[in-house]
């Protein structure tokens, strides 16, 4: 008891720690009143120490864990990390990372003023619409366009523009739900229009679409099946037959791309990726994607398509409400600007990781395997697929080499390494199959990789 008294009589002062040194550099750096909640948080939990038959800590271990205490908790909430998974556009981490154009773009346009609604010419009044409108025209062929927050926000505006209080004809293989619990049919509800399914799951003709058009109906959609594939036995109908059918009958055709991708796909080893162009030159009268998908730009919901239908849409109330920011704006003009120079592959880093060359991705694999074998740590490489993700692409993969790290080689479990690889300062994701870990460089940014090898060495430490 008397013991307990005299180490807890031994305790400093939140003043005393506050003039050590120490003290006066956690000040400067995290402000006096958030040192002094974290002082007091570290004598509080010497008392419970103390209490519990232990000594008073020196007043160095009391700001030492004061620092600890505060670092953590001014750790941004948001923050880098790095994604060894080899899922290129993965919405859970943030989708497509920026070109460096197009970060600069941001940086110059947010650090002060622009011209995000001023017409320099005229010196008047402008709209944020035209910055990225010709760009848009001239890569699409579109005749118009005009940009939102996301996708999602696209397809809303455009539905409740288009067709509010009438009738959506669309295939019942196109239902789908995107992820993040985005479903096409709640969007339709929501934008005040009522769905017609026409079809089956796997095959839906041009006579199905034809026999439910009524003097109700406004459009026809097609949504991308973006997640998942229906294969075997199925039909669908060609874009184009359906804007012939919809044109005829005077109505329109709208049509979801998710991904939208402006490059061939198959000139990288993947399969066929519908593109706006193709979209358009279908008829299309509304075409809609994605910004942060196969585009590799910021967040934003483009939609390109006929002057008629893309003027009633830039005119509906909502489009106030799904406005694009002017940092995505910025983001967004110095992404599709590559897209005109001809430099996506090499400029943008989500197509930069999809042509990464796998003599590259191999040699990479070699060295980080070489310099954990120095400290100790036994790694060995395995062949494996890298994936585009983003609702792009489903079951399309690119030939890869890992890292694989075997349970039997490290002394921790897999489930415990991974968990300190995520809990890290920068977080490394990696993902874990039978017994093995499992990094794939495609989707690491090689300046990044000496920072991998570190993370490794020390979480299986
Ligand atoms: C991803 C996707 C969306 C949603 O796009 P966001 O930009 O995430 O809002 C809509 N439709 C399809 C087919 C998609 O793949």
């Amino acid at each position: 008891m008397t013991i307990e008294h005299n180490q807890l009589r031994l305790l400093p002062s939140v003043d005393d720690l506050l003039q050590f040194p120490a003290a006066h550099t956690l000040i400067v750096r995290f402000s006096r009143p958030l040192v002094v909640r974290a002082v007091r948080a570290s004598l509080a939990q010497a008392r419970v120490t103390i209490r519990t038959g232990g000594l008073c800590p020196p007043a160095e271990t009391l700001l030492a864990e004061a620092q600890a205490h505060l670092s953590q908790e001014q750790q941004a909430q948001l923050r880098p990390l790095i994604n060894a998974t080899g899922v290129i556009i993965n919405t859970n981490l943030g989708r497509a990372p920026l070109s460096q154009a197009a970060l600069q773009a941001v940086q110059q346009v947010a650090s002060g003023y622009s011209n995000l609604e001023y017409e320099l010419a005229e010196g008047e009044r402008g709209s944020r619409h035209t910055h990225v409108r010709a760009l848009l025209q001239e890569l699409t062929g579109a005749e118009a366009a005009i940009v939102t927050n996301n996708n999602a926000a696209a397809i809303l505006l455009s539905l409740s523009t288009l067709a509010q209080g009438r009738e959506v004809v669309i295939s019942r293989g196109q239902l789908v739900e995107i992820g993040g619990g985005f479903r096409v049919p709640d969007v339709m509800l929501q934008s005040g229009c009522q769905l017609i399914e026409v079809g089956t799951t796997n095959r839906t003709r041009i006579h199905d679409y034809a026999a439910a058009l009524s003097e109700r109906t406004a459009l026809l959609l097609t949504v991308h099946p973006s997640n998942f594939l229906i294969t075997g036995f199925t039909e669908s109908t060609p874009l184009s037959a359906l804007t012939q059918l919809a044109h005829e009958r005077g109505l329109l055709v709208m049509d979801d791309l998710g991904s939208g991708c402006l490059l061939n796909s198959e000139q990288y080893g993947l399969s066929h990726e519908p593109t706006p162009q193709e979209s358009l030159a279908a008829g299309a009268d509304v075409v809609c994607f994605s910004g942060d998908k196969l585009l590799g730009g910021p967040q934003a919901g483009l939609i390109v398509g006929k002057a008629e239908s893309v003027a009633r849409i830039a005119k509906h109330p909502l489009m106030r409400a799904v406005r694009i920011d002017k940092m995505t704006l910025a983001a967004l003009e110095a992404t599709l600007r590559h897209y005109q120079r001809g430099e996506a592959n090499t400029h943008i880093p989500i197509w930069r990781m999809i042509s990464a060359r796998p003599e590259r991705l191999a040699s990479r694999i070699h060295t980080w395997i070489t310099r954990l074998q120095e400290q100790g740590l036994v790694a060995r490489t395995q062949r494996g697929e890298s994936t585009v993700g983003g609702g792009s692409l489903p079951g399309e993969t690119l030939p890869t080499t890992l890292l694989a790290l075997d349970a039997a080689r490290i002394s921790i479990p897999l489930t415990e390494m991974a968990k300190r690889l995520r809990l890290r300062h920068t977080p490394v994701i990696t993902r874990i199959s039978r017994d093995t870990l499992l990094l794939d460089p495609r989707t690491v940014f090689e300046e990044q990789d000496e920072e991998v090898i570190r993370a490794l060495l020390e979480a299986s430490q």
